[in-house]
């Protein structure tokens, strides 16, 4: 089942938190001169256009990256996500975002790669064209999970691995323990940055329990309610699990996450979450 879409939801509150983390894992890992890989298990399309139909009738990145467009208060923390956004309306005005593999074509250096998967029939043309001169790049038509076995431990031994599934199905909820497991097993020391939705409470503490019965350790949990928690339908929060997190990402989440919410949330529902779901 193929049904999700990014083009729906681009640039939204969910995208403006997970592509923030990923912006400062990229740059943190830029600290050093050793090259290392971006894998993106469930890449999208790559660019989407606000403008479209899609994005016209939820509206959705209205009250997400158009709530911190052209803002000149922003904590430094946003400048890397914030400038890779700006790369694609140098016009000023806001019509494109750039999807988790374009922040990450923008952000890394010459010496990195990229490796990317996507499944859907439309979306991934779309993204192979963005990298098509890309000497960087792989793009593949292909299951993200199986990545997580094939792609890892990457010949450079440093690397992200963002997993970002649309939970269409209830079972991608034990499919990214099982992956995150396996990639784990052949490298331990890579950064997992695994996004996921609070649209029923109790999905989520379920699959941080399995994750937690992985013995994986070092895991941070980082979230933004818009909402409080409800049975109704519909997504009140979404969340990045990072693992082996960068040192400074928790420090930087600590200034950016309150932030976050008072832009994203005028109203002041909802909350932040910034915490230990394992530690060292
Ligand atoms: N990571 C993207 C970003 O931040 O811009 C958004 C990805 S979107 C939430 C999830 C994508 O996963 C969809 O485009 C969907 O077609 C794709 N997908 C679904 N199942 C997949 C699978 N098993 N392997 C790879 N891609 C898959």
């Amino acid at each position: 089942m193929l049904s999700y879409r990014h083009s729906f939801h681009a640039g939204n509150h969910a995208d403006v938190l997970k592509h923030t983390v990923q912006s400062l894992i990229i740059e943190s890992l830029k600290e050093k001169d050793k090259p290392f890989l971006y894998l993106d298990t469930h890449a999208g399309a790559g660019r989407y256009q606000l403008s479209s139909e899609r994005a016209e009738r939820t509206g959705e990145y209205l009250e997400g990256i158009a709530r911190l467009w052209q803002r000149d208060d922003l904590p430094a923390e946003f400048e890397p996500y914030m400038s890779a956004v700006a790369h694609f309306n140098r016009t000023g005005q806001l019509r494109y975002y750039p999807g988790s593999p374009l922040i990450a074509r923008q952000l890394l250096r010459e010496q990195d790669s990229l490796q990317l998967t996507e499944l859907h029939p439309s979306d991934f043309p779309l993204l192979r064209g963005e990298f098509q001169k890309d000497s960087r790049a792989r793009v593949e038509r292909a299951d993200g999970y199986q990545q997580l076995k094939s792609k890892l431990p990457p010949p450079s031994r440093r690397g992200l691995i963002l997993i970002d599934p649309p939970y269409e199905i209830k079972s991608d909820y034990q499919a990214v323990v099982q992956g995150i497991s396996e990639g784990h097993r052949r490298f331990a020391t890579g950064t997992y940055a695994l996004w996921y939705p609070v649209v029923l409470r109790a999905q989520i503490k379920r699959m941080l329990k399995e994750l937690e019965a992985t013995g994986i350790r070092r895991i941070l949990q980082i979230e933004l309610a818009v909402r409080p928690d409800s049975d109704q339908r519909g997504m009140t929060a979404s969340g990045m699990i990072v693992i082996n997190p960068p040192w400074k990402l928790e420090q930087q989440m600590a200034t950016a996450l309150p932030w976050l919410h008072k832009t994203l949330v005028p109203s002041g529902t909802g909350h932040t979450t910034l915490s230990w779901v394992v530690p060292e």
